[in-house]
């Protein structure tokens, strides 16, 4: 809402105390304080999109991308040369025991390596893109190119399954959209440097709606020189809302050296907070007030350390039940104080144990799952 101008004033509420909401708030709010100064974005005369209701962007499927697949997830070792052992933090380990890469659920799905090479073999999986002029000299399987604009239009050497070509609004004209129209290899980067990047990135995706194509689109932001703290607020920020719009088969963030497992966390969070891509257990829990009835934050931690494995479940964990049950009104189970350490679970809406002790009310939590069939028990346990 904030990127669109509305809102004049916000609470971030989090599972913890007060006091950290308040510099997570002022790093949102201080974003929009000069934004009316950027540079400006073409008008927009027709708008393709239902702005009031979530729609998916019909774009066909090339290779693994847009059509009915998740969002992608890139992650950009360009600017350092890549090791076996880097990938942990992008979601792939090595064991060398078993000979193979063991996955997390948080593996990147493209490897940007710029003019770069691998001196190991990666796993299946993972695609590498490499610029045009690197790639035309690499071992093609499992490498794709990545082009600029006129670069593609003169290239003499493509790739038979999915190239990429990377714009932004200067260069993604009418003509280079009608070129490429019917080439189904090809996937846009969207890329920006525009202080409003969003909209302008949006503004990209309905001249390509508005002219038929139904090429797959990757988010490109750059956030270098941007510190951790904030790597975690300006990216969910920048482009949510575009996922949210159902535009979008992909993020790529571009980050300093070593901030690559955060960078990945974030997209994969991202994902997960627009409901684009699940690849967690989601918590719903509220933001804790004078009507509490247990200890919220340790509670939440103890829940979670249980039950994060849980791919794609969502438990509520609510202080009170004059507002909870309202609040986690979309979560699969619930958690919520009743009393002075008493626990009522709920399985959706319906509440099947009430006023249970707090103190085995975690192990009751994790039977309800198991009872209806969500429970796998965690790797390596
Ligand atoms: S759910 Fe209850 S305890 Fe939690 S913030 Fe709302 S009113 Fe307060």
């Amino acid at each position: 809402m904030l990127e669109d101008g509305i809102g004049d004033t916000v609470r971030v509420s989090l599972t913890e105390e007060p006091e950290f909401e308040i510099p997570v708030a002022r790093e949102l709010v201080a974003r929009y304080e000069n934004r009316g100064s950027h540079e400006p974005i073409e008008e927009i005369r027709e708008y393709p999109i239902t702005p009031y209701a979530h729609h998916k962007r019909t774009t066909r499927q090339v290779l693994n991308i847009g059509g009915g697949n998740v969002p992608r997830v890139f992650a950009d070792y360009a600017s350092a040369a890549l090791k076996a052992e880097d990938l942990k933090s992008v979601g792939y380990e090595y064991s060398t025991e078993l000979d193979k890469w063991n996955m997390s659920d948080l593996a990147c799905d493209f490897l940007y390596l710029g003019m770069n090479d691998l001196d190991f073999e990666i796993p299946g999986t993972l695609g590498i893109v490499n610029d045009y002029k690197h790639w035309k000299t690499v071992q093609k399987e499992l490498s794709y190119p990545l082009y600029c604009a006129d670069e593609y239009l003169d290239a003499e050497e493509k790739s038979a399954v999915l190239n990429f070509i990377v714009v932004n609004s200067d260069n993604l004209t009418g003509q280079l959209i009608e070129a490429v129209l019917d080439d189904t290899t090809v996937v846009f980067v969207l890329s920006t440097e525009n202080m409003h990047g969003m909209a302008e990135q949006r503004r990209m995706i309905v001249k390509l709606m508005n002219k038929g194509s139904t090429a797959p689109v990757i988010l490109k932001r750059s956030y270098k020189g941007v510190p951790a703290a904030n790597l975690l607020i300006y990216p969910p920020t920048d482009m949510g809302s575009i996922l949210i719009d159902g535009l979008g088969d992909g993020v790529w963030l571009d980050s300093d050296a070593g901030q690559e497992e955060l960078s990945n966390a974030v997209q994969f969070g991202t994902l997960q907070a627009t409901r684009t891509r699940i690849s967690k257990t989601e918590y719903i829990s509220c933001p804790s007030c004078g009507r509490t009835l247990f200890d919220l934050q340790q509670t939440t931690a103890k829940i979670r350390a249980r039950t994060d494995h849980l791919k794609g479940v969502k438990i509520g964990i609510m202080g009170c039940i004059v507002n909870g049950p309202g609040e986690m009104a979309d979560a699969d189970y619930g958690y919520v104080g009743t009393g002075v350490d008493k626990i009522t679970l709920y399985k959706g809406q319906e509440v099947v144990e009430r006023n249970i002790p707090a103190e085995s009310a975690v192990d009751s939590l994790i039977g309800l799952i198991k009872e209806h069939g969500d429970w796998v028990d965690k790797p390596n346990t």
